[in-house]
């Protein structure tokens, strides 16, 4: 599944609509110096910049208090020039992320990790839901997968991926089983799957006998070697697999995509082209 083909159609497709909605202001958040975390801020400030998007990058030191950074995350709340904001995690161990989430103005919040947001996901209502999630949705519609009554497993529960993506196939109506660290013989579960996403960052964790003949596999991780990044699974489930997400080129280029398309929903959110809940 060629997720750069279609994040790259889907950019042209933002930038047409960011032409129509005048200025769109997105700001992201980094505290500390990660060199992972700064190589996403970046991927993210260019793509934005060539659909025209003006992207405001905030670096916090870090040692950066809790309360200097809820103060930063307020001005950006009440900056009119602001549409969308993300913090990029993680943050450093001085800090409550979970109180730093729900100081974002929900309406902004184009990570989706809002109480708010993710309640209303959970309620099958989604208003902001995080790019990887929504990337990974588009892949499967992009290529039919039918989602209907399909098994479908998901391995990883974090907020980021494997809840908010399992939410998403339910209520697509799949047949959704979640599984973590703690689940018994993974492969047996993972091998009933038509649909398998595997959002873990561990290399290898399904190899070929783990998948079923045909199954689409959703390769989520991004794990760092020596031969630069890799995913999840094994590459040899390539001869099992119907369709698979390559690793680089599968699902990373669509939550950059999908982060701006959350931008873009932001400004409509902020402008009242489209009704928030409680606004
Ligand atoms: P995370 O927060 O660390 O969560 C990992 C999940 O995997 C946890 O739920 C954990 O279970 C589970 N797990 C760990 N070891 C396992 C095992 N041996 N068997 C089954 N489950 C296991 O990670 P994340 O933020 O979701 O990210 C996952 C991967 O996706 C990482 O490589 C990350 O870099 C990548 N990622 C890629 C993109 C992209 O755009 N391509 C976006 C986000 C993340 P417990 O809950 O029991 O601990």
């Amino acid at each position: 599944m060629d997720g750069k083909a279609l994040a790259e159609r889907i950019r042209g497709e933002i930038a047409e609509e960011v032409r129509g909605l005048g200025e769109i202001g997105l700001a992201t958040v980094l505290v500390g110096d990660d060199p992972a975390s700064d190589t996403y801020i970046r991927l993210k400030h260019k793509a934005a910049g060539e659909v025209g998007i003006n992207a405001r990058d905030i670096r916090l030191a870090s040692h950066t208090t809790e309360e200097e950074l809820l103060e930063q995350i307020e001005q950006l709340n009440a900056d009119d020039a602001i549409d969308g904001l993300l913090v990029q995690l993680p943050l450093p161990d001085q800090i409550d992320e979970p109180r730093v989430l729900r100081s974002i103005d929900p309406k902004k919040d184009v990570d989706g990790l809002h109480p708010l947001n993710f309640g209303q996901l959970a309620l099958g209502r989604p208003t902001h839901v995080g790019a990887t999630p929504v990337g990974i949705m588009a892949l499967l519609e992009e290529y039919d997968v039918p989602l209907e009554g399909a098994r479908t497993v998901v391995v990883g529960r974090s907020d980021i991926v494997g809840k908010p993506v399992s939410l998403l196939l339910l209520h697509a109506n799949a047949t959704v089983t979640i599984c973590h660290s703690r689940t018994r013989d993974l492969g047996a579960v993972t091998r009933e799957a038509d649909i398998l996403v595997v959002a873990v960052g561990k290399a290898g964790v399904v190899g070929p006998d783990d998948v079923r003949e045909g199954a689409t596999v959703i390769d989520v991780g991004m794990n760092r070697g020596d031969d630069g990044v890799v995913g999840d699974v094994d590459p040899a489930i390539a001869d099992v697999a119907g369709l698979l997400t390559p690793v680089p080129g599968g699902v990373g280029p669509m939550t950059i995509a999908m982060l701006l398309r959350n931008a873009v929903r932001a400004a409509r959110y902020r402008r009242r082209l489209l009704a928030f809940p409680g606004a």
